[in-house]
């Protein structure tokens, strides 16, 4: 079946996975293997504008629609999973909050380096009490009578920690109150009290530096604070709306790499004088697989067109989020059934997207926490 909604989009996955083909796809198992971001990549991605995605033209983006954007980290994480990470979270929960909530100084400022590549944006809400619980963040920013703000804790879990020049911090400015009591400040990583912690040593996703960040007595400006203060929630809960979009996308890609691949080998390995593909086990987990995908990917395109025609979209954002990251886990998985021992090896691809698929079900929400989203939309539907 044709997944590509319009010429627009079906040029958009040409370009993409030509790119993801020629410049990722020798590289990819050794980034993983080195935990190695490759720089060199980065920089040609920064001028055929991967860092400005949705990022309106005149700030120096591409201003693609949510199906091109979807598209676009689908066929980087075909390929180099870890690659579809960077690009997404820089995207969808680096850029689009300051797009979306920043005043227009704030937009004209930031926006065209985000937009070129030349600063990559990090989201920082999890602290070590504060994970899939919002309300535990303990950073704290603390205003003084100017309305400037200084900054003191710990973030972790950082995608694009190591190599981000800009990180949107989440912390507590009225702690008492606990709706409003959070607020979210750009920080600029040259600014002084932010340092970067070590790299986190992944099961997947290895070749994004996902690290800590600290911030010890960091002053900042009120005119980094991102919309009023107190909007910490609003803004986290409409950025991960959003974000959930790009997983579900990187969740696609991942799946949709390993299904290629077993495809290829099922019909190359030769066992009982056959190919593997012959016997109807083998093919079943195959046809299972080209089903789930397609459905993956329709419940994506849905939650992408609602966003892009101004519905309410975060109850499908977070159904594509589920599914499209439970079909990667179960189909990395089976690829590395049909592929045998040998999906158990480096030599082959299939052991990565197995190791890369997991978090999908973790970040930006685990799947308990989609779930949680998407009973409390169907309860209040039904009340
Ligand atoms: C590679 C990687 C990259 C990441 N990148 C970022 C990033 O860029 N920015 C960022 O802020 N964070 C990031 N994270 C953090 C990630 O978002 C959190 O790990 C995730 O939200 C879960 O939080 P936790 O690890 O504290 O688990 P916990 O919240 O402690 O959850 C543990 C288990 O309990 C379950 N659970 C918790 N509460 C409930 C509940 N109410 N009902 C049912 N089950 C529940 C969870 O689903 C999970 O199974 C990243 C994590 C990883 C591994």
């Amino acid at each position: 079946m044709d997944f590509n909604p319009c010429m627009k989009h079906k040029v958009v996955r040409k370009t993409v996975r030509e790119f993801a083909e020629a410049e990722l796809g020798a590289i990819a198992a050794e980034l993983d293997r080195e935990a190695r971001f490759p720089r060199e990549v980065a920089g040609k991605m920064g001028p055929l504008n991967y860092f400005g995605l949705q990022i309106p033209r005149e700030y120096g983006g591409a201003a693609l629609d949510s199906i091109s954007y979807a598209i676009t980290v689908e066929e980087l994480s075909r390929v180099c999973p870890a690659m579809g990470l960077c690009i997404t979270v820089h995207n969808s929960v680096g850029a689009f909050p300051i797009l979306a909530f920043g005043t227009q100084a704030q937009k004209s400022r930031y926006l065209p380096e985000l937009a070129s590549g030349e600063r990559i944006g990090a989201f920082c809400l999890t602290e070590a009490n504060a994970g899939s619980d919002a309300g535990g963040v303990e950073t704290h920013a603390v205003a003084d009578d100017a309305g400037n703000y200084r900054i003191n804790g710990t973030k972790i879990f950082v995608t694009n920690g190591g190599i981000c020049g800009l990180a949107l911090i989440f912390a507590v400015t009225a702690p008492d109150d606990p709706k409003r009591g959070a607020s979210v400040f750009i920080v600029e990583s040259e600014m002084p009290g932010y340092s970067v912690g070590e790299i986190e040593d992944l099961c997947g996703m290895r070749a994004n530096p996902v690290s800590s960040i600290f911030l010890e007595d960091c002053p900042v400006t009120v005119d980094h604070l991102l919309g009023k203060p107190g909007d910490g929630l609003k803004i986290g809960l409409k950025t991960l709306d959003t974000g959930r979009i790009g997983i579900a996308a990187q969740g696609l890609g991942i799946a949709q790499g390993a299904f290629e691949a077993s495809i290829r080998y099922a019909k190359e390995r030769q066992q009982f004088n056959r190919p593997i593909a012959s016997f109807q086990t083998i093919a079943n987990y195959l046809a299972d697989m080209a089903t789930e995908i397609d459905a993956a990917r329709l419940l994506l395109y849905r939650a992408c067109a609602l966003k892009d025609s101004g519905k309410a979209f975060g109850e499908a954002a977070a159904m594509a989020k589920l599914y499209c990251s439970a079909v990667a886990v179960k189909t990395a998985d089976k690829a590395v059934q049909i592929h045998g021992g040998y999906g158990y090896s480096k030599e082959y691809e299939v052991e990565r997207f197995y190791r890369d698929a997991k978090v999908t079900e973790i970040y930006e929400g685990t799947s308990e926490v989609q779930r949680m989203v998407i009973s409390r939309a169907v309860l209040n539907r039904l009340v």
